[in-house]
């Protein structure tokens, strides 16, 4: 049975200070469910919000396994999935969404999620194949090897079937309230980590629900991702996905906060020295990469090699993003410039 003590998952178990996190928590109403993943990342944290209506937020992945705990983490709290009366997504990864249409069919439950993602989600297995497409352009175009990259996107269609279709009720823009008979919601447009992130804002208790946007224990890759209303060409249209996330970083830090309950992992109790820390690595990883360049020209992939080695090649698209993103930052900076000769895109130093 997964419950909120220990969604952490460390094997000492969670410390007094992570005890208390959680107990505020559930003061509040808001429970963890740590549903099993078959990603590196582990296990996702789900959340039940006992409250009128029932809420679950995030689903787990779509699989026997994840839908089985989601049961018994249920019942421990005498519900069902029958129960379920809003299900609230906070962003388009397959472990946070994968279990969506079953819940959805079973409980009647309404499903809200960033606006965007109701077409994405109605057509998903075309999107996902359209994300894979745009994952191959931008991969060929930085550098990966040709061989690499195809084995990578057919590693991630086998993934594919842990994420599910779904139709989205209830769109959600930046600054929707959905109303509880005990709490108001805000939803806050967070892009970065994917384009459709979204944290819910209790103001009034100052917890906020921030899926993977801010995690206690990793720091959230600002994936590279196809734009929603995007086509899978990627020519000219690369996200710049670590400066989106720096600045939906910022617009965190500005709130006032107690505690945020994060995708994975425990929560955050102190959101700012954490996002303080996040930037101060980004900040760090772009110098390293500036070093790197001193020796001339290099592509993103080559950059990733030496930066990740081995990792470059397993997880190439993780990798190229963070170099992309880091990039990105001193592009902006004026310290470098992206050259691109029409087959592969460089890197120099002005
Ligand atoms: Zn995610």
């Amino acid at each position: 049975m997964s419950t909120a003590a220990d969604a952490g998952g460390g094997a000492a178990g969670p410390d007094t200070d992570e005890r208390a996190a959680w107990a505020l928590a559930a003061a509040a109403g808001i429970h963890a469910i740590a549903l099993p993943t078959p990603f590196a990342v582990g296990r996702v944290n789900c959340y039940l919000i006992e409250d009128e209506p029932l809420t679950l937020v995030d689903t787990g992945p779509n699989s026997g396994k994840s839908l089985d705990a989601l049961e018994t983490s249920l019942a421990a709290h005498d519900r069902r999935i029958e129960d379920l009366e809003l299900i609230v997504l906070t962003h388009q990864h397959m472990d946070h969404l994968g279990l969506v249409e079953i819940l959805a069919r079973r409980s009647g439950a309404r499903v809200a999620a960033w606006h965007e993602l109701g077409p994405y989600l109605r057509h998903f297995s075309a999107a996902a194949a359209t994300d894979d497409a745009f994952a191959m352009t931008v991969m060929r175009r930085h550098g990966v090897p040709e061989t690499l990259a195809t084995a990578l996107s057919v590693g991630t269609a086998a993934y594919r079937a842990f994420g599910s279709r779904g139709e989205v009720d209830l769109p959600l823009h930046d600054g929707t309230v959905l109303e509880f008979a005990d709490r108001s919601l805000t939803a806050l447009h967070r892009p970065g980590h994917s384009p459709s992130d979204v944290i819910l804002h209790d103001a009034r208790r100052g917890i906020a629900l921030g899926g993977d946007h801010l995690l206690s224990q990793i720091s959230s890759n600002p994936l590279i991702s196809r734009p929603l209303n995007g086509s899978a060409s990627g020519v000219g249209e690369r996200p710049h996905a670590l400066e989106t996330y720096i600045a939906s970083l910022q617009a965190t830090r500005a709130m006032q906060l107690r505690l945020v309950l994060g995708g994975h992992g425990p929560p955050v109790t102190d959101h700012v020295a954490l996002i303080d820390e996040r930037l101060r690595l980004h900040r760090r990883r772009a110098r390293t990469i500036a070093r790197l360049l001193e020796t001339g020209p290099q592509s993103a992939y080559e950059l990733a090699c030496t930066m990740w080695t081995s990792v470059a090649i397993t997880q190439a698209f993780l990798t190229l993003s963070e170099v992309l993103g880091h990039l990105d930052l001193l592009v902006a900076d004026g310290e470098v410039l992206e050259c691109d000769d029409g087959e592969l895109v460089r890197f120099r130093l002005r």
